[in-house]
């Protein structure tokens, strides 16, 4: 057994520079360009949930202030300033936890400091943590120094619940909102450090982490950390799913494939089989939601879209998915599972519901609209004219009928070879019989009409055939 101090994987791993900073792109690039420009406002704020990097962004805001020989922007991380701010000892830079610290006597230190100069650095930093949590007499102390704080003092707030500030605070602070961290970034990280510590973990089993902490790194960084000394330097995605209640994700995707395809008997055997193994039903339903909002990004952007927030393996299969997939559709079956996490919140029979959901969203998947019958309506009657009770000169020949163009000619006629589309109906008019019977088989032939019919329950292009 090593000897070395074991350091937990999130302290060990915390970004030193806003280069390490994962996810949050958007607000270390105000950051970045403030620092450039010298346009330091008085006070900041960082909102977001959890575990995503607040606090750990406010000390890489604070370094990279008061460095003494910064790198660009970054801090260098080794001047005494970066050091005691890293081990929270600086005596510029000041930490108040609100959460145990909300009372007027709390803030009083701060107000009372503000006037001295900082001891070795360029600003002196106040760090609030949890500022929501202040009372409203404390907010009040501290008012009159944020509005006009001495030229070398600064103010980062942090808060897991931004509504709860009050509105003359935020409207003195540069107001950043911290995103969750999106599953894939949060699953490289993970790889990355895993690689570091030599352990060999299943990158599926990396996924169950980031999907169990739901766009927090740090306590994605703490699971892993517990699953290493649970399970050693090998990790697979059973032991990850067991901590979270999670299904797997191919389980997962399967289901999925069972609402496109419309299988009810596959889907209510997965409900049973994830029932039965004590699953997160809850967090499935949320999942679920995810893989089809992926789906839907993926019919409109593309595989290579940044707004996918899904793994290389799960692209692959949404890809898959995807093909002969109708774009409609899929939008409402999000619109039935968003309906669905809804509902779960306030049912006891969380199975049932979940169960009559799903086949309700595969219903969804697989059956046409009144839209999709009007287009096909419509199409039936453009293109085939002949086979509509309406007379003949229902069809002028102004209209391209797109489904007959490339039919085959009739089986012996010497017809004039492949015409093009809009001359159509002036050669179809002299034969009215063999007419029929070749929009007959132009339906037969088509693809794109084919793969309409069938869209609508019970009809199929069989049908048509045996109607002959
Ligand atoms: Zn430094």
């Amino acid at each position: 057994m090593s000897e070395k101090q074991h350091i937990a994987l999130p302290l060990k791993y915390r970004p030193m520079t806003f280069d390490d900073v994962v996810g949050q792109e958007h607000v270390v690039r105000t950051l970045r360009h403030a620092i450039e420009a010298g346009r330091i406002a008085n006070a900041y704020l960082f909102i977001g949930p959890r575990g995503i990097g607040k606090t750990t962004l406010s000390r890489i805001f604070a370094k990279a202030l008061n460095c003494s020989s910064p790198k660009g922007v970054e801090p260098c991380g080794e001047c005494d300033n970066c050091r005691e701010i890293a081990q929270g000892r600086s005596l510029d830079v000041t930490e108040l936890d609100a959460a145990s610290h909300n009372k007027v006597e709390d803030v009083k230190p701060i107000i009372e400091s503000v006037q001295f100069k900082p001891a070795s650095s360029k600003f002196k930093i106040y760090i609030i943590d949890e500022c929501h949590m202040l009372s409203n007499a404390a907010w009040n102390a501290l008012l009159k120094t944020l509005e006009e704080p001495p030229p070398h003092v600064r103010f980062i707030f942090a808060t897991t619940e931004g509504d709860k500030v009050l509105a003359t605070i935020i409207s003195r602070c540069q107001r950043f909102d911290l995103r969750r961290i999106q599953t894939n970034d949060i699953v490289s990280r993970l790889k990355h450090i895993c690689e570091l510590e030599k352990v060999d973990a299943a990158e599926d089993a990396l996924l169950a982490i980031a999907r169990g902490a739901d766009g927090g790194m740090r306590d994605a960084l703490s699971s892993l950390d517990q699953l290493i000394s649970f399970k050693g330097d090998k990790i697979g995605e059973e032991d990850a799913l067991g901590v979270f209640g999670l299904v797997s994700r191919s389980e997962l995707e399967n289901l999925a494939g069972a609402i496109l395809k419309g299988d009810s008997a596959a889907i209510l055997s997965s409900i049973e089989a994830f029932d039965s193994a004590g699953k997160n039903m809850r967090r499935l339903a949320g999942e679920l939601l995810m893989h089809f909002r992926n789906l839907v990004v993926l019919m409109a952007l593309g595989p290579d879209s940044k707004s996918l927030t899904a793994t290389p393996d799960q692209v692959r299969v949404l890809v898959e998915q995807s093909q002969g997939a109708d774009a409609g559709r899929i939008f409402r079956v999000c619109d039935q599972l968003a309906e669905l996490e809804d509902k779960l919140r306030y049912v006891l029979s969380v199975r049932t519901l979940i169960e009559m959901s799903l086949i309700r969203a595969s219903r969804i998947a697989t059956t046409a609209t009144v839209e999709e019958l009007m287009k096909a309506v419509r199409s039936l009657r453009e293109g085939l004219p002949a086979d509509l009770p309406a007379p003949q000169a229902a069809s002028p020949a102004a209209v391209p009928p797109p489904t007959v163009a490339p039919a085959a000619p009739a089986p012996a006629a010497p017809a004039p070879a492949a015409p093009a589309p809009g001359s159509i109906p002036a050669a179809k008019s002299g034969t009215s019989d063999r007419g029929i019977s070749q929009s007959r088989k132009a339906i037969l032939d088509d693809e794109k009409l084919n793969s309409m019919l069938k869209a609508f329950p019970g009809s199929s292009v069989v049908g048509i055939r045996d109607g002959n």
